[in-house]
């Protein structure tokens, strides 16, 4: 059986008064690719959020590895290997492509060789970075800024990538290249778990997958399953 990464178990997350996570359960293995899907406000970004450490569980528990990792600081998690490329990119727009990326490496300062390896990774993982390494980041078009999130987070060598939306606002062109991508990056040996609203072109990439809905778990299931489910075809594939 595969070893577990991730595990969490009746996880709950509050707004205020408002409980946006209830009774979450999911687990995620060594070397899979996990698909979240769900609609707007579901509370996928609020899951992700509380795996990297930027929200509080009232309730519940995280386990990574062999430690429960709910409380622990978000830049220590990254240290652990729990690395999230954020929704919105969050790049720095005025610093060169390079530049970004080697900010994303931060948690190996003292190895330049390391860091050097993994530049040279992400070039050929999106060879666009390559020739733009030199430009702002502010000036690429929204499809190169999300590689360039992405290639940051590969920077800080994840042992569990998160992935909020990736496909988000891109062109269908786009959309194709980066599920291509994101499937090749779980190939090479990164664990993944992906947040999607784009759930027919997730499910072909992502062993598989959970279904939020209000802020709870409501379906999970191999990608297969998901795929033939008719409710889920009928809310989330349409067709
Ligand atoms: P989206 O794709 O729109 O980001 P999502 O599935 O990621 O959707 P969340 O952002 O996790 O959904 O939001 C889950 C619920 O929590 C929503 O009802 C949202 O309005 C609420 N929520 C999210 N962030 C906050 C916040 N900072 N304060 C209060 N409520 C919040």
């Amino acid at each position: 059986m595969s070893q577990l990464k991730l595990k969490i178990s009746d996880l709950e997350v509050k707004y205020g008064s408002f409980t946006a996570l209830k009774q979450i359960n999911m687990d995620v293995s060594h070397g899979e690719l996990v698909v979240l899907l769900g609609a707007n406000g579901a509370g996928k970004s609020t899951i992700f959020r509380a795996i990297s450490g930027l929200n509080k569980s009232s309730n519940g528990e995280i386990r990574f590895l062999d430690q429960k990792v709910n409380g622990i600081s978000p830049d220590k998690l990254v240290k652990l290997g729990i690395v999230q490329c954020a929704e919105g990119r969050k790049l720095f727009p005025e610093m060169s492509v390079y530049e970004n990326l080697q900010m994303g490496a931060y948690v190996h300062r003292k190895n330049k060789t390391e860091i050097k390896k993994s530049t040279e990774h992400v070039y050929e993982l999106f060879p666009i970075l390559a020739d733009k390494k030199d430009d702002a980041a502010g000036s690429l078009s929204g499809g190169q800024q999300q590689m360039l999130a992405i290639g940051r987070s590969l920077m800080a060598k994840p042992k569990l990538l998160l992935l909020d939306e990736p496909s988000l606002g891109l062109a269908p062109l786009i959309v194709k290249q980066m599920f291509e991508i994101i499937q090749q990056i779980n190939q090479e040996g990164t664990t993944i778990l992906l947040a999607e609203q784009n759930a027919s072109a997730a499910l072909k990439i992502a062993d598989r997958g959970y279904v939020i809905e209000n802020g709870r778990i409501v379906v999970k299931g191999t990608s297969n399953e998901l795929f033939n489910n008719e409710e889920i075809r009928k809310a989330y594939i349409g067709a």
